[in-house]
């Protein structure tokens, strides 16, 4: 067993992955990686790429392969996430950037996939209290639809080389996150923590 995770979490918008992402980031020193958190924070320093994206973050559209795989093979090879482990968030996507990430990885590779499982009225609801500003009706619904229509295949697709975990998303915090970490060591992936 390898000293780090390599991680991928799936889930729909709303569905508590970005606080599971922190539980495990805390729980076994991963480095936290969101392609969203990426590309919100050039949007905020008005970057070139920032300016780019943000008329496709605002309709909940999706940024294209070239662009996302330029961000994440930029991080992945620096060496705190070699030393470190990773959790991928919103990525990968799309089936092409999927490809691209195994191919990444190489001759290493993913650990597990954990697909955080929320229904999509419960992440309607959940998103509509939450209010952020690209949360408008009709960008919830698109990125929703979205989801399904490309996310839900790549996570089909990791499945099919048998390393995704579905994990029941509701419930508090913390049953879901022991869940998560229940998955984890059921795949023989328990990281000594300090
Ligand atoms: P998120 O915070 O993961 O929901 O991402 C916010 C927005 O950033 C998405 O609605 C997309 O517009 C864009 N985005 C984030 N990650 C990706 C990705 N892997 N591929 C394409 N677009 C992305």
């Amino acid at each position: 067993m390898g000293s780090t995770m390599s991680l991928v979490l799936f889930g729909r918008q709303g569905s508590g992955k970005g606080t599971q992402c922190a539980r495990l980031v805390e729980k076994f020193g991963l480095i936290h990686l969101s392609t969203g958190d990426i590309l919100r924070e050039n949007i905020r320093n008005k970057t070139e790429l920032g300016l780019f994206v943000e008329p496709i973050l605002s309709r909940g559209g999706l940024v294209d392969d070239a662009t996302i795989l330029a961000l994440i093979e930029d991080r992945l090879e620096k060496s705190d996430i070699k030393e470190s482990g990773f959790v991928l968030d919103g990525f990968p996507r799309t089936l092409a950037q999927s490809e691209s990430l195994v191919k990444m990885l190489e001759p290493s590779s993913l650990d597990a996939v954990i697909n955080l499982e929320v229904g999509i009225e419960e992440v309607t609801k959940r998103m509509e209290l939450r209010g952020r500003s690209d949360d408008a009706a009709e960008a919830i619904s698109q990125r929703l639809q979205l989801y399904e229509t490309q996310t839900v295949p790549v996570i089909k697709w990791f499945d099919e080389k048998g390393l995704v975990a579905t994990v029941d998303g509701v419930g508090s915090e913390d049953q879901v996150f022991s869940r998560i970490v229940s998955a984890l060591s059921e795949r023989g992936l328990e990281v000594a923590v300090s």
